[in-house]
């Protein structure tokens, strides 16, 4: 069987390297003009997305690349800076994570997949037809059995296929930015930043980076007015919303004016029923992102990839199975990731300043626990802080291809 992935980031790589094993056929279109090598920002890997990767046998040269990012020192009015050992509250959270830039992950799922997997750079599907013929900006139409969208929030495959965006989604009430600024406070393996009632400012670099990020999470009583293209607008908001808050936040504004790596975008929920339609399905971000900073999405992108080829592989060349069966298998971890997006959007960007003192002492609670006991603590809950470990996989690498 033919199968198309629009998207090479994680969700589409991760897809293209079990289909190529289960001996589809792939080719992955990709909108950016190279594969991705630096940049983006920190992701999660939790246990079920790194046994995933292990069964990959990236394992190692993914923990070779972690961020190594393990404090955090948080600022608050002119109380004394807090430090808290990230290291406890991840240990809490899971038994197997790993942070790691999103474009250094993207780079080593792009390795392991080149030589299997097709990948036509610089181009972007245009039209894709009942019957698998697919029209793109600028190769010539090709027919597909599978077309797969993974490529991300904004997905153009999901646009195509299920219509506007705004129809499937909900706004958590914050935004978030991200700017590439130079290290200049020489960090190493920490994330510094400030909190105010409804806004927070960081700085943090990593391993295997020459530079850092600036990040910037605010809330806004009503959703802000630009074009997600207009750079100049979302500076100025940023710079708005940002205004007269002390530390080093006017040093990492000015940074902002000058960078060429600037992202600025609303923290949104996707809620589909479904992510399938005739012979298309989405996965990762661009079916059910639970909200960008929030809700561990890149666990669900990796693992929802790597059922959708297990359950393509079970049932092909019945496209409509699999997809049946994938949503099936996936639904539970998609619908528990956004009840738990919705409640961290809120403790990520606290409302009062009474609300973000009792964020950074629960942190330093955990901190002050001797691991056992925050893990222990965190196992009563689940559904919430243990979200992710709580997920099983089924194996399905000992299944034959039959494609
Ligand atoms: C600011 C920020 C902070 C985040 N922090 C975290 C975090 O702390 N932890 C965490 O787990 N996750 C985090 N995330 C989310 C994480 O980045 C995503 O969940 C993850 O990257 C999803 O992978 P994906 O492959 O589904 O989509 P994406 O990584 O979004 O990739 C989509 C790919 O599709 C490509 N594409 C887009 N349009 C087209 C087109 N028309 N044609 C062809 N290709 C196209 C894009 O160029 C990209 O390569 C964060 C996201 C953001 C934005």
């Amino acid at each position: 069987m033919r199968v198309l992935i629009s998207g090479a980031s994680i969700a589409g790589p991760v897809l293209a390297y079990w289909l190529s094993k289960y001996r589809f056929e792939v080719t992955v279109v990709e909108r950016a003009p190279s594969p991705r090598k630096t940049g983006g920002h920190a992701v999660d890997l939790f246990r079920p997305a790194m046994q995933v990767v292990g069964k990959m046998g990236l394992r190692e040269v993914v923990r070779s690349k972690v961020t190594g990012t393990d404090t955090l020192v948080m600022r608050r009015g002119n109380a004394k800076p807090v430090t808290v050992d990230l290291r406890k509250v991840y240990t809490a959270a899971s038994d197997d994570h790993v942070e790691i830039m999103r474009d250094h992950l993207a780079e080593i799922l792009y390795d392991a997949t080149s030589r299997e997997a097709e990948y036509v750079f610089a181009d972007s599907i245009t039209s894709i037809s009942a019957d698998g013929e697919v029209t793109f900006e600028h190769g010539p139409p090709r027919r597909f059995d599978v077309i797969v969208g993974a490529d991300g929030l904004h997905s153009n495959v999901r646009s195509l296929t299920f219509g506007p965006e705004a129809s499937f989604t909900t706004w958590l009430g914050t935004y978030v930015s991200v700017v590439s600024v130079p290290n200049y406070l020489g960090l190493n393996g920490a994330m510094e930043g400030i909190g105010q009632a409804g806004r927070i400012a960081a700085i943090y670099s990593a391993a295997h980076m020459d530079d850092a990020r600036a990040l910037f999470l605010f809330r806004t009583p009503e959703p802000l007015d630009y074009h997600y293209r207009d750079v100049v607008r979302q500076k100025q908001l940023l710079r708005q919303r940002f205004a007269g808050m002390g530390w080093e936040v006017p040093r990492l504004l000015a940074a902002a004016e000058e960078t060429e790596t600037f992202y600025f975008d609303s923290i949104t929920q996707l809620r589909l029923d479904t992510w399938s339609r005739g012979r298309v399905t989405l996965v990762g971000d661009a079916g059910y992102c639970p909200g960008p900073v929030v809700g561990g999405s890149t666990s669900l992108a990796v693992v929802g990839a790597y059922i959708l080829a297990g359950e393509l592989a079970r049932y092909a060349p019945d496209y409509h199975a699999a997809f049946a069966a994938y949503e099936r298998e996936i639904g539970d971890y998609v619908r528990r990731s956004r009840g738990f997006a919705a409640g961290a959007a809120n403790m990520l960007v606290p409302a009062s300043e009474f609300h973000l003192w009792a964020i950074v002492r629960a942190a330093q609670l955990i901190d002050a626990l001797p691991a056992w006991a925050g893990r222990a603590l965190a196992k009563f809950n689940a559904k919430t802080i243990r979200l992710h470990d709580a997920i099983e996989l089924e194996d399905y690498t000992t299944r034959q291809a039959t494609s």
